[in-house]
C-alpha cells in the first residue's frame, strides 16, 4: 500500500492531515532547478504547493533542506528507480 503523505510534510515531522484539515489532497509539483537537464517530481500537499508557487522554487528549497537533500538524492537514482507516482499530468 502507497503511503501519500506529502513529502515536505514527512521530512519536517509534521503533522500535514492536521495542518491541511480538508484539503488533504497532493498535489504533484515539479521542480526544475534540482537536477540538471531534468525535472524532479515531488508530492506536496495544499500548504507546501501553495508555498512553493509562493515563495519560488530556490527560496522554497532553502527552507526546506531536508526535503532537498531527499530530491537530490533520489535523482541519483533515477535511472533504476522506476519513479512515477501515478497521479498523471499536473
Ligand atoms: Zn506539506
Amino acid at each position: 500500500m502507497r503511503c501519500f503523505v506529502c513529502e515536505v510534510c514527512r521530512c519536517e515531522g509534521d503533522d500535514w492531515m492536521f495542518r491541511n484539515g480538508e484539503k488533504s489532497k497532493l498535489s504533484g509539483v515539479k521542480l526544475y532547478r534540482v537536477y540538471q537537464g531534468r525535472e524532479a517530481r515531488a508530492q506536496l500537499c495544499h500548504l507546501h504547493a501553495l508555498q512553493l508557487f509562493t515563495m519560488g522554487e530556490r527560496r522554497f528549497l532553502r527552507s526546506h533542506l531536508g526535503f532537498a537533500r531527499i530530491i537530490a538524492d533520489r535523482g541519483q537514482n533515477y535511472e533504476e528507480d522506476s519513479f512515477d507516482y501515478g497521479f498523471g499530468a499536473s
